[in-house]
């Protein structure tokens, strides 16, 4: 049931005011509360209880104890008594981990017959994590709040959606990310600030030149090839001309070599994220088309041309997908159909779509490809389910990153495309596409998002309170006047808290 190995702590605040009797109450409450969340299918991470803080030291020595522990890669927070919120102070200016602070209680109702000031004394959170609250927003931290009983399934939820967004969250603590290839020429958007992205994000991203990647192609034996053909044949529809024997059989075996060089490649350097660049590939026989896809479907970022901020994005968006139905993918928003009452968005991109968003099983085919001037590359072609979803990007802003998240409704296609044969996706960006590209746009979206059925916004803005950058949410509610006076005064914010 647990996505990784990794763990939460669990921190009750609490003091010596009240004591022995009720500290030990405390402990025990806080036990039964983190068995209970451990035994729900909902939460995704094991929970660890640790002992109640009393005292500054407690805090501040907590905290570090945290930050230290490797496995350890987020704190909840919860006062089931009053604790004095300025003994937080050090523990909370240390704190290096994600934060949530959870506001329940441990019984749910009030006793009515028997409550009493000891009652009252003892299940006072309803005070005391308002305490708590108002030094973290003194210390202006970005934490998500969770409000209500612990055993009810929304609570979960939202623990649930945090604590994947925090697992991403380590994920990226060493995030190394490839570039086969420079950023396209003269592309705007899919550039940015690496080092400030190291920085901020924990991506590290590193140039190779194509050469090297082409060496380990070059160097798969025959008897990998034939191995990998044959997970293809069991796995996909493949086309005639596809098929052994067929007269463009020899793409599919290039692009099955591809795909074992290019994984040993990527393993033997612990990369988790990779970009492509369809002016660079020399030595290549294609455009990395199949192998792209596959390596999404098996947890790899990727990002077209250079556009190293969305591989880095769709990779920590698998991984807060990961044990949910994994429909996440890299995409691009090409072109519009523009009836009126309905308008929509068809999405693809040359290639490079991930299998886990598709419908049915893939076609494995090979076309002509009218740019890079290669061998017709081989592909995997399918149309995505209808529902909801979310397209999401990062861009650089050059004072900060802005995180750009758009609801959007994928509907089905009209007819079938007979003459495109890519991935694709259709989709209704929220509120329509009038006022969804328009906000958009103006916010400076790029072309390419991440795209996921599996995530909400929520996963989103937990992710970008965490990684402290700016966030804007394009949805149903979204008016143009408010939201150009919201990146206004985001622009004053992070003028004023850089
Ligand atoms: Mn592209």
């Amino acid at each position: 049931m647990k996505i990784s190995g990794n763990e939460i702590w669990f921190i009750t605040g609490s003091q010596y005011l009240y004591g022995e009797d009720t500290l030990k109450q405390v402990a025990e409450d806080s036990n039964k509360i983190v068995e209970g969340l451990n035994k729900s299918e909902k939460i995704p991470l094991n929970i660890i209880v640790k002992p109640t803080v009393k005292s500054s030291e407690d805090a501040y020595n907590i905290m570090i104890a945290a930050n230290s522990d490797k496995k350890c890669i987020g704190v909840v927070t919860w006062m089931h008594t009053f604790s004095p919120a300025k003994m937080w102070i050090g523990g909370l200016k240390a704190l290096q981990k994600p934060l949530l602070h959870l506001h329940t209680q441990y019984n749910r109702e009030i006793p009515w017959d028997e409550i009493d000031m000891d009652f009252m004394n003892l299940n006072q959170s309803a005070h005391g994590d308002r305490e708590f609250g108002h030094i973290l927003s003194r210390m202006r931290y970005r934490v998500k709040v969770v409000v209500g009983y612990w055993q009810d399934a929304d609570v979960q939820e939202k623990l649930a959606v945090w604590m994947r967004v925090a697992n991403a969250w380590d994920d990226s603590r060493d995030m190394r990310i490839a570039r086969f290839g420079d950023n396209m020429n003269n592309v705007a958007v899919t550039d940015g600030d690496k080092v400030e992205a190291e920085i901020q994000l924990g991506y590290h991203v590193d140039y190779y030149p194509i050469g090297d990647l082409v060496e380990y192609i070059n160097a798969v034996t025959e008897a990998e090839i034939k191995h990998m053909l044959s997970v293809y044949d069991s796995l996909y529809d493949v086309a005639p001309n596809a098929q052994e024997g067929g007269k463009d059989r020899i793409s599919v075996f290039e692009a099955a070599k591809q795909e074992v060089g290019m994984r040993r490649f990527l393993e033997e350097r612990n990369i988790k994220a990779f970009t492509t660049n369809f002016d660079a590939l020399h030595g290549m026989h294609q455009l990395p088309g199949l192998v792209s896809q596959r390596l999404m479907a098996d947890g790899y970022g990727f990002g077209g041309e250079g556009d190293w901020k969305t591989a880095a994005l769709v990779r920590t968006m698998k991984v807060m997908a990961a044990g949910l139905n994994g429909r996440t993918s890299f995409m691009e928003d090409y072109t519009y159909h523009m009836t009126p009452g309905n308008m929509s968005a068809l999405q693809a991109h040359m290639l490079e779509v991930c299998p886990s968003i598709a419908s049915s099983k893939p076609k494995l085919e090979v076309h002509p490809l009218g740019i890079g001037g290669k061998a017709d590359p081989a592909r995997l072609v399918f149309n995505t389910p209808k529902g909801d979803g979310i397209a999401a990007t990062i861009i650089d802003l050059g004072n900060r990153f802005r995180m750009i998240v758009n609801d959007v409704k994928v509907i089905d296609i009209e007819k079938p495309m007979p003459k495109l044969p890519v991935a694709n996706a259709l989709w209704i960006p929220m509120p329509n596409l009038q006022i969804g590209a328009q906000a958009w746009i103006l916010a400076g979206g790029a072309h390419h998002t991440g795209f996921s059925m599996s995530l909400t916004k929520e996963y989103m803005e937990d992710y970008a309170d965490i990684a402290g950058i700016e966030m804007l949410i394009i949805d149903e509610k979204t008016n143009i006047r408010d939201f150009k006076c919201e990146m206004r005064l985001n622009e004053v914010y992070y003028m004023l808290n850089k």
